[in-house]
């Protein structure tokens, strides 16, 4: 049986433009993981990744070339329309063809797509163990429920990320990485609860956090050195410092093996004030960068989004990471529900005190299977009309009751770069020199 995954990332990436396809970008480890089940499994599996595409014209010829039997499209929330208009082109150009919408939105927004007749099943969950069961009866019609739900997976037992199925090299997070950069993820699911997030973690994952052990990670980690080379790393768990003993072990096994170069990881002020030991060994290792979730710089509004930090919690970490040399990529949001324009204010001040790397600024945008997306949803405050806005950039409006103009200004005074790290950046792009371009025109895709 063929299966084509299908990844809709347009939303933010766009089809390819100039008469060129895109060589870099990221890949999707979830897609990749069911990639590498279903082909041990025994199923032809293929990829159609929209940001390949000059357009949609192209998709028709693309599905009758690749002819499979089962398309699979993973969805965020931005991508949802792109994806609807997947799978309409998929079932004009051969209405055979069974079409499952997966990933996030699927699992939490799943009403969305049930009474969407190009969908024939929402697969809620992972898919590693209980999608190569499916497809044969999907393929067949016998499966009659709409919804699927997948079991959780043991990450030490599935096969590894099948990295090949994205013909494309990794970009870099930040430009002073060097290239072969790779992303890997050890674990699934997050333990912390904040409400613009949760419960859409546990929704997908379940309670508890999930990590396969640090040995399995080094595993694959060595397997992708040995195929593609590995000058950078980011490990993308949405919180793997919260876990201390693994990273100690991993940092073990990182340098026992004989891994050297830069890696960069996303973290909390709360667990980097509490653990700077840790921390100051992960730099000894590699550590070049971590990327902070602030989110504000009132303590009323930390509160309210139940992030479970301190505003002082996040000007000790920033202090503890300028100490030890690490980067800080700083994420914040502005316009959250009920916040004034002096509490905005305060989370300014924050981000131009702490001087990060890379400030990334949002506008707090409601998420689905968020609780505060609820929220918002209840209380009529959502002004996102089409999904495409549910990405999250400081530039539209998303909520009502929020002075835009007045975050738009305010937004300024943190996208000013300041002369210190402006020299900074220079010297790491003078380090990096031409490396990043001459590995691409090197590269032998
Ligand atoms: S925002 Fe980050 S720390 Fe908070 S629940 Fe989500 S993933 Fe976890």
């Amino acid at each position: 049986m063929r299966i084509a995954l299908l990844y809709p990332a347009i939303t933010m990436d766009g089809f390819a433009q100039n008469g060129m396809r895109p060589r870099t970008g990221w890949i999707h480890h979830g897609l990749c993981y069911i990639s590498s089940s279903l082909k041990k499994e025994g199923f032809a599996v293929s990829l159609i990744d929209l940001r390949q595409l000059f357009g949609w014209g192209e998709l028709p010829d693309i599905i009758k070339k690749v002819d499979p039997d089962v398309v699979g499209i993973t969805i965020m929330s931005l991508d949802f329309d792109a994806a609807a208009a997947a799978a309409k082109i998929v079932k004009e150009t051969d209405k055979s063809i069974k079409v499952i919408a997966g990933g996030i939105h699927a699992t939490v927004m799943g009403s969305e797509l049930m009474n969407n007749t190009n969908i024939d099943y929402v697969f809620k969950g992972e898919a590693e163990i209980t999608l190569p069961k499916a497809l044969g009866g999907i393929q067949t019609g016998e499966i009659k429920e709409k919804i699927i739900i997948g079991a959780q997976p043991d990450l030490d037992t599935i096969p590894f990320v099948d990295r090949t199925l994205f013909s494309i090299l990794e970009a870099p997070v930040s430009p002073f990485l060097k290239m072969p950069f790779i992303t890997a993820t050890a674990g699934r699911g997050c333990r912390y609860n904040c409400n613009f997030c949760q419960p859409a973690e546990r929704t997908l994952f379940g309670p508890k956090v999930r990590r396969m052990s640090v040995e399995r990670f080094m595993e694959e980690l060595t397997l992708t050195k040995n195929r593609i080379g590995l000058n950078s790393l980011m490990i993308h768990d949405d919180c793997l410092v919260e876990d201390v003993n693994w990273v100690e072990r991993f940092l073990s096994l990182y340098s026992r093996k004989g891994f050297k170069k830069p890696f960069v990881c996303q973290a909390r002020a709360d667990i980097i004030v509490k653990n700077p030991g840790l921390f100051k060994d992960m730099k000894k290792c590699g550590l070049a960068m971590l990327l902070i979730g602030f989110e504000s710089g009132n303590q009323r509004v930390l509160n309210l989004l139940r992030k479970g930090t301190t505003v002082e919690q996040n000007y000790r970490a920033a202090m503890i990471c300028k100490r030890l040399g690490i980067r800080i990529f700083a994420n914040f949001m502005l316009g959250i529900p009920s916040e004034t324009n002096r509490e905005a204010m305060d989370t300014v001040k924050m981000i131009k005190r702490i001087k990060p790397y890379m400030p990334s600024p949002t506008f707090y945008t409601p998420t689905p299977g968020s609780e505060l997306f609820e929220y918002c949803m209840k209380h009529g405050l959502s002004l996102i009309t089409e999904h495409e806005n549910y990405k999250r950039n400081p530039t539209a409006p998303k909520i009502k009751g929020v002075d835009y103009q007045f975050l738009r200004k305010a937004l300024q005074e943190v996208t000013t770069i300041p002369y210190s790290v402006k020299l900074y950046r220079k010297i790491d792009r003078l380090k990096l020199g031409r490396f990043n371009k001459n590995f691409m025109k090197s590269y032998k895709f």
